[in-house]
């Protein structure tokens, strides 16, 4: 609270939002899972704000529409194919976006998938899939960005993308309750490491957002009643994450490491 204190007139705090550094002019960005529903739309809110930005996914033809939508920003872009389940891969796309756009400063690690079955019939190769994908390949992808910029010296922050679901618990998705669980408590472990090389690692745990990893649940019965079950009343839009994205990947956010940032229109404290 600034010296005008609890009844500073709104000049003051629109003067002081504009001094907060919530831009990224000068970054580079690498977002995993861009070609998705919030993968395509952080690349696009990272880009506005000023940062250069390395697309990655495995489906590089898709990326190119993704590429284009930036384009108008003013940002450069790049596409890069990455399967976040192989560390070559991983590996190479930091290799790749440096040569393209420079080092990587900001990294959103949003490449994910869902199985959605009843926990009595999920298989050993649902719970490796989903657990390959959200826990062990955004770990190799944090790994490799912590890598990277220790190796560049230039600091940077790596943004997790978990969900409410690592939080609290809902039927039929076991594998992946258990993978954003555990990205959770893996962000808190790596902030407590690299925070002596400049590095803020830190989790967005988003609510439900309409795309294409739910988009089906939204039309059934029970996803009607979720919808009913949230204190807003309305499942989020991708924008509805754009000020949490670019507090944690901006300088605004420089004392933020370690700590989970649940945008969410209350879901997680809903009545019990
Ligand atoms: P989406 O539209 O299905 O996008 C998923 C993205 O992950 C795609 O770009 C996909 O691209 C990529 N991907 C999947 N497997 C990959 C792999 N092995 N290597 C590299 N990329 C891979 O899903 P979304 O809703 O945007 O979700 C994005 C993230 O937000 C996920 O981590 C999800 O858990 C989280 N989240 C979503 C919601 C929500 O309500 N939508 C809520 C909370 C959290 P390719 O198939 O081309 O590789």
């Amino acid at each position: 609270m600034g010296p005008a204190g609890a009844h500073a007139p709104a000049e003051s705090f629109i003067e002081s939002n504009r001094d907060m550094h919530l831009t990224l002019d000068g970054h580079t960005a690498l977002v995993t899972g861009a070609n998705g529903g919030l993968g395509s739309h952080f690349a696009q809110t990272l880009a506005k704000a000023g940062a250069n930005v390395a697309i990655a996914a495995r489906r590089v033809e898709s990326l190119r529409e993704v590429e284009e939508s930036i384009r108008p920003f003013g940002a450069r872009v790049h596409c890069i194919g990455l399967d976040v389940t192989k560390r070559d891969s991983v590996a190479a796309a930091f290799e790749r976006a440096a040569e393209a756009l420079g080092p990587v400063t900001v990294v959103v690690n949003n490449a994910g998938i869902a199985v959605t079955k009843p926990l009595l019939e999920h298989t050993d190769d649902d719970w490796n899939e989903v657990i390959g994908v959200n826990l062990t390949g955004a770990w190799r992808v944090a790994q490799e960005a912590a890598r990277h910029m220790v190796k560049h010296q230039r600091g940077g922050s790596i943004v997790n993308i978990a969900s409410i679901l690592g939080l609290r618990v809902s039927a039929q998705v076991p594998s992946y309750v258990a993978s954003k669980a555990a990205l959770i408590q893996l962000t808190k472990a790596m902030a407590l490491e690299l925070a002596r090389h400049r590095i803020r690692v830190n989790a967005l745990a988003p609510g439900y957002v309409e795309t294409s990893i739910n988009r089906e649940f939204f039309t059934s019965d029970a996803g009607q009643a979720l919808i009913k079950r949230i204190p807003q009343r309305r499942i989020g839009n991708p924008e509805d994450l754009d000020a949490a994205l670019l507090l944690l990947a901006s300088d605004a956010g420089s004392y933020a490491t370690g700590s989970v940032l649940a945008i969410d229109g209350g879901h997680l404290v809903n009545t019990l």
